[in-house]
């Protein structure tokens, strides 16, 4: 099926422009669900998705970002649905979901996530003065160099492999990795498509001395079926390494449809 590529009105134009001391937020806004995901999955969390990517995983090969809306400029919705939110407001819409759905929990979590986040990573730390008492997780693809604002905050890198569409040269960096390997707080996870991945994952950990304890593979799928079929390929590597698995909790909770 060939995808329909939108064109963007002057209005459009207008809407996707960073605009200063704002956090530009993807449509889907905040929303509170239990992290599904890596060391921290089953927490209860408040989700920040921010716009933009600097990567175009999925485009063209076989699998697609499930968050295409927050870069992909050929969907109506990248053009349509961000807005502009000042770190109050933000914060407020965040205190409030946590009231909402968490309020008998006593720690607050937030998982910033995207896209990219650190794309707006400055903001990012202007945010988090706004949230002193809260635990912090950053969702992130490992290429852009985390600034030391945010060290004490969690750390998801997902590094992109070749399986993603993306060239070498903009998905690798390995002093990303090593930076962010090195704060207290970070876990790799790997999402892993084929056997050759595995092979792409072991030269990475090496060339960037990653500690074995962060790591995690992640089978890919967008369904059920698919993560199952891809968690046969990890097992054994997982337990030669002394790496570990997560799943994707959310696509057995929700489905692969947007949370919104
Ligand atoms: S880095 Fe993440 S958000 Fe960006 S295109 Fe890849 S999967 Fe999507």
């Amino acid at each position: 099926m060939i995808q329909e590529i939108y064109k963007p009105t002057q209005e459009d134009l207008e809407r996707i422009k960073p605009y200063p001391d704002k956090l530009k937020v993807s449509g889907d806004g905040v929303f509170a669900t239990l992290q599904g995901e890596g060391v921290t999955a089953g927490l209860p969390s408040v989700f920040l998705r921010l716009h933009y990517c600097n990567l175009t995983c999925g485009v063209p090969s076989g699998w697609l970002c499930d968050t295409s809306y927050t870069w992909n400029a050929s969907n109506r919705e990248f053009w349509q649905e961000p807005e502009d939110w000042s770190y109050e407001e933000a914060a407020i819409r965040i205190r409030n979901a946590w009231e909402t759905t968490f309020s008998h929990r006593k720690e607050k979590r937030l998982v910033v996530t995207g896209g990219e986040p650190l794309l707006q990573q400055k903001k990012i730390a202007k945010l988090l003065q706004e949230l002193p008492e809260w635990q912090v997780e950053i969702e992130t693809n490992g290429t852009i160099m985390p600034i030391s604002e945010l060290y004490t905050c969690q750390f998801n890198c997902s590094p992109k492999l070749e399986n993603s569409g993306n060239t070498l040269q903009r998905r690798y960096k390995p002093e990303v990795l090593r930076v962010i390997n090195g704060l207290p707080k970070s876990q790799f996870k790997f999402v892993v498509t084929r056997p050759s991945d595995l092979d792409e994952i072991d030269k990475i950990v090496e060339e960037c001395n990653l500690d074995n304890g962060k790591i995690l593979l992640m089978p890919e799928g967008h369904t059920k079926e698919e993560v199952e079929a891809h968690l046969g390929v990890i097992r054994e590597v997982v337990e030669v390494r002394g790496w570990r698995i997560t799943l994707r909790n959310q696509l057995i909770w929700f489905g692969p449809k947007r949370r919104t």
